[in-house]
């Protein structure tokens, strides 16, 4: 069975597994670290919850097909997914990123993972004759963020994943800031798409996840191993969170979508905003590659005010839009990535990617358009 993608989003492709026979319609939460087995040399297909939990298998079986991916691996928060992929590389290895990552991902890169022996090199994957140029006979990986994170750089999906199949290494696809409702990497070449499932798809700003969705069975497998292995398989509550958060998915994307061009347009207006960053306007750089491999913009929105003093105003002053770091959630919230999300990178390359003093990150939630307005109208007054 190959539903669409709304009805996926509550049903999957309709291969749960008959768990329980009260006829349930939310799936159950599976509180219980152990499984009984019926006899000697039989198991029930669950054993142990760090290996297998029936309501962290559904949220798997969800993402997966909402991905188009053979299988989902979730753990505990997106940062625990990229450290549980981290482990499948040798020391030795070379890893080509994006130079505009989500703040937490370059830190466990260049502080944790270079332990292992890992290599990692960071360009503007928007350059694809440079990705091609800077691919070193070690490079096992090209690990990309598109639009990425503050600064909404996009990337060629399909030509990096062409890329990466001549060169014999995985394209990697952070795909948090569309999520699955607007862009499937897998569909245009990647092997693996990590999700930072605290935002989107949890959509509620009340849980941490993280999700790994793989092209093959045959990548899965390995990081089930290392998952079951190191432990941060995401808990069966917080599954369940996700798993009701997901069926709302496209309403959400939708309703917030419509705001942030509603957003982006008024703060373009405004004599104190000097440069707005959303995918979904025709005069970002990014705005045709993207409208050809998505099927929409998100709810993302940065931009660059004319002095630091109004953007301390602002974050000072909201009152519905919250100050808080994260995103994609319904409550909108707004960020100074500079000493939150990437307080942690090194001030020179911060400076030089335009994560600076003057920048502001708002994720657009779905309250109405006109207290939002109203909102930042009295935030960014004198
Ligand atoms: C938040 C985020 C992460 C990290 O996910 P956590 O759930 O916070 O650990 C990774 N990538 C992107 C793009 C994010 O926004």
């Amino acid at each position: 069975m190959d539903y669409q993608f709304n009805t996926k989003c509550l049903h999957g492709n309709n291969e749960k597994k008959p768990v329980d026979n009260t006829g349930t319609i939310s799936f159950p939460i599976y509180q219980t670290a152990t499984f009984a087995h019926p006899s000697v040399g039989n198991s029930t297909g669950y054993d142990y919850s760090r290996s297998q939990n029936p309501t962290r298998e559904q949220l798997e079986l969800i993402v997966a097909s909402l991905e188009g991916g053979a299988q989902a691996v979730a753990f505990s928060s997106g940062m625990a997914a990229v450290n549980a992929l981290m482990e499948i590389f040798q020391p030795g290895d070379h890893i080509l990123a994006s130079d505009d990552l989500y703040g937490g991902t370059i830190r466990i890169f260049d502080n944790i993972n270079i332990k292992n022996g890992l290599e990692v090199s960071y360009i503007n994957t928007f350059d694809i004759d440079d990705v091609k140029k800077k691919l070193q006979p070690n490079t096992k990986a090209i690990f990309v963020e598109t639009p990425t994170n503050p600064m909404m750089n996009v990337t060629d999906l399909q030509k990096v994943g062409e890329l990466a199949k001549q060169h014999d290494c995985l394209l990697i696809v952070d795909n948090t800031f569309l999520s699955p409702y607007f862009q499937n990497p897998i569909a245009l070449g990647a092997d693996v798409v990590l999700h930072s499932g605290t935002k989107f798809l949890g959509g509620h700003n009340d849980t941490l996840a993280g999700l790994l969705v793989l092209a093959t069975d045959e990548l899965a497998e390995k990081i089930r191993y290392i998952s079951k292995t190191t432990g941060a398989g995401l808990p069966p509550f917080d599954s369940w969170l996700i798993l009701r958060g997901i069926k709302t998915l496209p309403i959400r994307m939708e309703s917030q979508q419509k705001n942030a061009l509603i957003l982006a347009d008024w703060l373009e207006k405004q004599p104190k905003v000097k440069s707005v960053y959303y995918i979904g306007l025709p005069s970002h750089p990014g705005y045709e590659i993207n409208k050809k491999q998505s099927r929409g913009f998100g709810s993302m929105i940065s931009f660059h005010v004319d002095k630091e003093e109004t953007a301390v105003n602002i974050l000072n002053k909201v009152k519905l839009i919250q100050y808080a770091e994260s995103l994609g959630g319904v409550e909108s919230l707004i960020t100074y990535p500079m000493l939150q999300t990437h307080a942690d990178i090194p001030e020179d390359i911060r400076e030089e990617k335009g994560i600076n003093r003057l920048l502001l990150r708002l994720s657009v939630g779905i309250e109405d358009i006109d207290d939002l307005i109203a909102d930042l109208e009295q935030a960014i007054a004198d």
